[in-house]
């Protein structure tokens, strides 16, 4: 059977070169050569195309050649807008988990500000209680008996398709909650806030403390 594919411990790293079919015997490069045929033939679908090519001039343009050396220059929230703009989309979807409520509005007030028309979708939309999905008393978040509402991403990813954004931007939803979001929407999405309720929702900062503060994530536990 075929090595399984682990570029994660790549001792070789050539694919960001010229020299990117000299990679190991496993290096998916040349095991999956069929498979990246496969994945290039889409790009040949003018949308898509498109789609690629833009991403790739936004994050050139994320750069600057100083005399002191390459510099980044644009934050995400920056990125998004910018995006959005080459694309010509003119209604944006947001998103947002109730919980980031805030940043979910001042992203709305940003992108206005650029002249996008915005959709905004919490949650909590249809407030549908959480023992429709077979939540039970004990697994709410504020104890036994207390009303709590289902976080709804279907709903959302529906709503803002009815609405007929041309682009969405996930604002804090939950793991899971935002791949059901994903799945659901029509436009395509991106992501501005990955929710860490820990880390200021900044997920790389776990990675980062992992050696040291945070070393208990590196721990070793079976699955079951
Ligand atoms: S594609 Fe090949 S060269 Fe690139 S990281 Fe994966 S194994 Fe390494």
């Amino acid at each position: 059977m075929a090595e399984q594919v682990e570029c994660t411990k790549c001792a070789k790293v050539v694919c960001d070169s010229e020299h990117f079919s000299e990679g190991a015997a496993d290096c998916p490069t040349r095991t999956k050569q069929h498979v990246v045929d496969e994945a290039l033939a889409e790009y040949e679908k003018p949308e898509l195309r498109e789609f690629a090519r833009q991403a790739s001039i936004q994050e050139f343009e994320c750069y600057m050649n100083l005399p002191e050396g390459v510099t980044p220059r644009n934050p995400r929230v920056e990125e998004v807008a910018q995006f959005a703009k080459k694309m010509g989309y003119k209604k944006l979807g947001i998103a947002f988990c109730s919980g980031l409520r805030s940043e979910a509005r001042l992203l709305a007030t940003i992108l206005e500000n650029r002249g996008f028309q915005v959709v905004s979708i919490c949650c909590k939309v249809g407030g549908v209680p959480k023992e429709r999905i077979g939540i039970e008393e004990e697994q709410k978040i504020g104890g036994p008996g207390v009303w709590e509402t289902m976080c709804n991403p279907i709903s959302q990813a529906k709503i803002l398709n009815s609405e007929h954004t041309e682009f969405n931007i996930v604002v804090g939803l939950c793991v899971g909650h935002d791949s059901l979001f994903f799945k659901y929407a029509d436009a395509p999405v991106t992501v501005l806030i990955a929710k860490d309720r820990v880390f200021g929702h900044n997920p790389a900062a776990g990675l980062y403390l992992s050696g040291s503060y945070y070393r208990k994530l590196r721990r070793k536990e079976p699955l079951e």
